[in-house]
C-alpha cells in the first residue's frame, strides 16, 4: 500500500530531482573546482537502479521528475533511462519528465529526448560572449551550446534559459540576454549564486549579485507585472509587458519559498537530500541494493526520509560571510 508522501509540515512531496552523474564536461567556476575528484563508478546507481528508484517514487506520488547532474547527458547510455521513464508518462502516473543541462550534448540528444516524452528543458547559460563563456565554464565552448539550443528548438522542446547572476560578470548582459530569449521564444530565469562547494579560489561574496538589484535594473526599461504562478520551488516570475516575456528569479537565500516546498533531491549514489540547504540526508542505496526483488524496504526508507524533511534552510549572506554554507558541491546534489 503506497501512502502519499507528506512531510511533517503537511507538504506533499510530488517533485523529485535526480542527479544521474557527478561528472561534467564543464568546470563552471561557481560549481566545481578545476581538479575535481569524481566518485568511483561502482558508487553510482546503475541505470537499472535509477529506474527502480524513480519508479518507486512515482508509485508513491511523485508527478514531476527532473534529471540533472553533473551533466546528465554525459552519463553513458542515459537515453536507456529516459526511454524507461517514458512508460510512466504513457501510463499517466508521471506528469512531467524534464532535465537541466548545460546544452553541450543537446545537438546529439534533442530528438531522442523528445521521442522519450520530454517536452521542456532548462539550459544553463550565463553569457552570450564566447570568451566570457570559456572563462566561466573553464572547459565549455559557446558555439557548441548554441548548436544544442538550435537542435532542441528544432526538435520541438520548449527551452528555458537559466543564468546565474554574477556581479561584474554578466551584469552588462541583462538586456542582451533578455532580448536573446525574446527573439528565440525562450523564458529566462536568473539564479542567485549560492554558497555551495569550496570557497577556496572563488569568493562567492564577491560574485554575489542580488536579484533585487537585477530586478530594479530590469524595471528601468520594462514594465514588470508580478505573476501569481508558483512552482512549489524557489522561483518567482514576472511578465515584461512590452514583450510578453516571462522572467524568473530564483532566490534561494531568502526564505520566501520553503513553506511551499514540494521537492526532494537524490544524488547519483542514492542519497536523498530533503533540503538543498541542509546536510541531513538519507542513504536509500542499502534498502535498494540489499533487497533486489522487494521494494517494501525501499518504500519504508523513503517514508522515513520524508518524515525528516526540515522546515527550511539556513543560507544567509547578511552576516558578511555565507552562513549556512554547504560543503558539498552543487554537482553532487544536482542544482
Ligand atoms: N550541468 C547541468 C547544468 O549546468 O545545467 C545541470 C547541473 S547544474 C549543477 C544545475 C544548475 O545549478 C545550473 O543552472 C547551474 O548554473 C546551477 N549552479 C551551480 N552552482 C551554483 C551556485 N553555486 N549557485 C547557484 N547556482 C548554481
Ligand atoms: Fe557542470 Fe552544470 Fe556544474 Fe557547470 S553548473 S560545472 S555545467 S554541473
Amino acid at each position: 500500500m503506497n501512502t502519499p508522501l507528506i512531510d511533517p509540515f503537511q507538504r506533499a512531496i510530488t517533485y523529485l530531482r535526480v542527479s544521474v552523474t557527478d561528472r561534467c564536461d564543464f568546470r563552471c567556476v561557481y560549481c566545481m573546482s578545476e581538479n575535481m575528484t569524481f566518485l568511483p563508478k561502482k558508487e553510482l546507481l546503475t541505470l537499472e537502479e535509477l529506474d527502480r528508484m524513480c519508479s518507486t517514487f512515482i508509485r508513491m506520488g511523485v508527478k514531476k521528475l527532473r534529471i540533472t547532474g553533473g551533466e546528465p547527458l554525459v552519463r553513458r547510455d542515459i537515453m536507456t533511462f529516459f526511454n524507461g521513464m517514458a512508460r510512466h508518462l504513457e501510463a499517466g502516473d508521471l506528469e512531467e519528465l524534464t532535465l537541466t543541462t548545460n546544452g553541450s550534448q543537446l545537438a546529439r540528444f534533442a530528438k531522442d529526448l523528445y521521442a522519450a516524452g520530454v517536452r521542456r528543458v532548462n539550459v544553463s547559460l550565463d553569457t552570450l560572449d564566447d570568451e566570457k563563456f570559456a572563462k566561466v565554464t573553464r572547459w565549455g565552448r559557446l558555439p557548441q551550446v548554441m548548436r544544442g539550443l538550435d537542435a532542441a528548438q528544432e526538435a520541438g522542446l520548449k527551452v528555458k534559459l537559466n543564468a546565474v547572476a554574477l556581479k561584474g560578470f554578466n551584469e552588462d548582459e541583462l538586456f542582451t540576454l533578455t532580448e536573446f530569449c525574446r527573439a528565440r521564444g525562450m523564458d529566462l530565469t536568473w539564479i542567485e549564486v549560492m554558497p555551495m562547494g569550496d570557497l577556496g579560489n572563488e569568493d562567492r561574496l564577491d560574485q554575489y549579485w542580488p536579484l533585487t538589484d537585477l530586478r530594479r535594473q530590469l524595471a528601468e526599461r520594462y514594465t514588470l507585472t508580478e505573476l501569481a504562478e508558483r512552482t512549489g520551488g524557489p522561483a518567482r516570475y514576472v511578465r515584461l509587458e512590452e514583450t510578453g516575456q516571462k522572467i524568473g528569479f530564483i532566490t534561494p537565500l531568502t526564505h520566501n519559498f520553503c513553506e511551499s516546498c514540494n521537492r526532494v533531491r537524490m544524488t547519483c549514489t542514492g542519497e536523498l537530500f530533503m533540503c538543498l540547504g541542509q546536510e541531513d540526508m538519507a542513504d536509500l542505496r542499502p534498502a535498494l541494493r540489499n533487497h533486489p526483488g522487494d521494494d517494501a524496504p525501499l518504500e519504508a526508507a523513503i517514508h522515513r526520509a520524508i518524515g525528516l524533511k526540515p522546515k527550511g534552510h539556513d543560507f544567509d549572506y547578511s552576516r558578511q560571510r555565507p552562513d549556512g554554507q554547504m560543503s558539498r558541491h552543487m554537482s553532487h546534489t544536482g542544482g
